[in-house]
């Protein structure tokens, strides 16, 4: 049996797995994220919210329509070629196009290459800054390039929380918006990323994927420690509330996206993002190279 805290139901692992899948219907549902007719691009990283992401988009769409892209991000003993052979495996199965791809063929250096890189040129920017622009970007390119509709990423609701709280602190209202499943489209050369786990905890994307076989090698990114102290401040102080008083992350989650989509819907008028001179991707308003490639010049990545 288990006990969902923020329900207080006592379900049995049927009912629980019911209940997660039902969720992320409702919030597939809720927000249009995607139509049956769509071409949908599944961002897979090999760990546990992936697994259910892959599980539960695969028994609601076409696998015609479906396509997965794995990118590895070269860290020493963490997502490694082991680590994404089910997917690939699965996906060949099933007749999916897989996409497996890395830094290093896209960009040229691993990111433990790119890490060393800052080190030495005392740039000192965090492995996790490097990591989810270039990951963000090869996805986005990939999908376009390929003529996808959406790109469905496997964020859950402990992440989506964070995130949230993170860009409300920083009075980051743009980044806030952008975030919302409804949020404005600031460029054609984006394809749409959709979150469906994002009302679903991660210690339930944990037990779905452990009960529906999935074999755990969970090894934790070397670089977790140099996340933005902010980030991992904030999910400390998110993780005491919740357990003091469970369910408050959902609460807070649906109180942003209430409150998003009652006074924000105008914010489609917003101009379209100018694009990078260097790689030709949307950019910030106020830049003409974007920070990725501003980055990487620093660093002594010829583009
Ligand atoms: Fe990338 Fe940082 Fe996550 Fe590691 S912890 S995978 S470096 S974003
Ligand atoms: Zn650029």
């Amino acid at each position: 049996m288990v006990f969902q805290k923020h329900s207080s139901k006592l379900l049995c692992r049927g009912c629980f797995a019911d209940d997660v899948r039902l969720r992320i219907y409702n919030e597939v549902h809720k927000y249009s994220m995607f139509g049956s007719g769509e071409k949908l691009l599944l961002a897979i990283s090999g760990g546990k919210d992936s697994f259910v992401l892959f599980d539960v988009i695969l028994k609601i769409h076409e696998p015609s329509k479906l396509g997965v892209i794995t990118v590895l991000e070269g860290i020493e003993g963490y997502n490694r070629d082991e680590d994404v052979r089910w997917v690939i495996e699965s996906s060949k199965e099933l007749g999916i196009d897989c996409i497996r791809t890395s830094f290093k063929e896209v960009v040229g250096y691993s990111l433990k290459d790119l890490v060393a890189r800052s080190g030495r040129s005392e740039l000192n920017v965090s492995p996790c800054t490097f990591c989810g622009m270039i990951r963000r970007k090869i996805i986005n390119k990939f999908a376009r390039e390929l003529g996808y509709d959406k790109v469905l990423t496997a964020h859950n609701l402990d992440d989506e929380s964070q995130t949230a709280f993170i860009n409300i602190l920083r009075g980051d209202l743009s980044r806030l918006l952008q975030s919302h499943p409804k949020g404005p489209k600031l460029s054609e050369l984006f394809i749409r990323r959709v979150k469906p786990l994002r009302k679903v905890y991660e210690w339930e994307c944990a037990l779905y994927a452990y009960l529906n076989g999935f074999k755990f090698q969970e090894v934790e990114c070397p670089y977790i420690t140099d996340r933005p102290t902010l980030r991992a401040k904030i999910r400390e102080y998110l993780y005491k509330l919740e357990s003091i008083r469970p369910g408050t992350l959902l609460k807070f989650l649906n109180s942003v996206d209430d409150l998003i989509i009652k006074y924000f819907s105008t914010s489609d008028n917003l101009p379209h993002l100018p694009t990078c001179s260097y790689c030709g991707e949307p950019t910030a308003y106020d830049r003409t190279i974007c920070k990725t490639c501003e980055l990487l010049i620093k660093v002594g990545v010829v583009l």
